[in-house]
């Protein structure tokens, strides 16, 4: 499969790993936005939030539970910090394998304003 994050998950490519179980893969992001900048992402393909079925409930928990350990382990918790799925191509989706951007070690620009 020609999936950019498939290879990072089986090893051909290489990451800065942050966590991983059997069910998910965290990593920094190549090109950082933030201080802070990782992708936690499901080892499951699945290419889009669009693509998410029921049955993926517990792995999409799981997802925001790694998330939360993840920014507490950096230190950001309290401070705060911001979570992102780009869906398709007007979020702004580059990577079609499902992944939350965790952002976060300085104060965020509003989204919206
Ligand atoms: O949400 P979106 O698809 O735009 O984000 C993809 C992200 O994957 C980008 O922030 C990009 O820097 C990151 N990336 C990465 N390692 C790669 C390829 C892309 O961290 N090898």
């Amino acid at each position: 499969m020609d999936c950019i994050f498939c290879k990072i998950i089986e090893g051909s490519i290489p990451s800065k790993k942050v966590f991983e179980n059997d069910r998910i893969l965290a990593f920094h992001d190549i090109q950082p936005a933030a201080p802070v900048h990782i992708l936690i992402i499901p080892k499951k393909h699945i290419p889009t939030m669009n693509d998410v079925s029921d049955e993926d409930a517990p792995l999409i928990a799981e997802l925001f539970a790694v998330a939360r350990q993840i920014a507490n382990e950096q230190g950001i918790s309290e401070a705060g910090y911001r979570l992102v799925n780009n869906v398709n191509k007007d979020g702004g989706q580059v990577v079609y394998h499902l992944h939350i951007h965790l952002l976060g070690g300085t104060k965020l620009s509003p989204l919206l304003s």
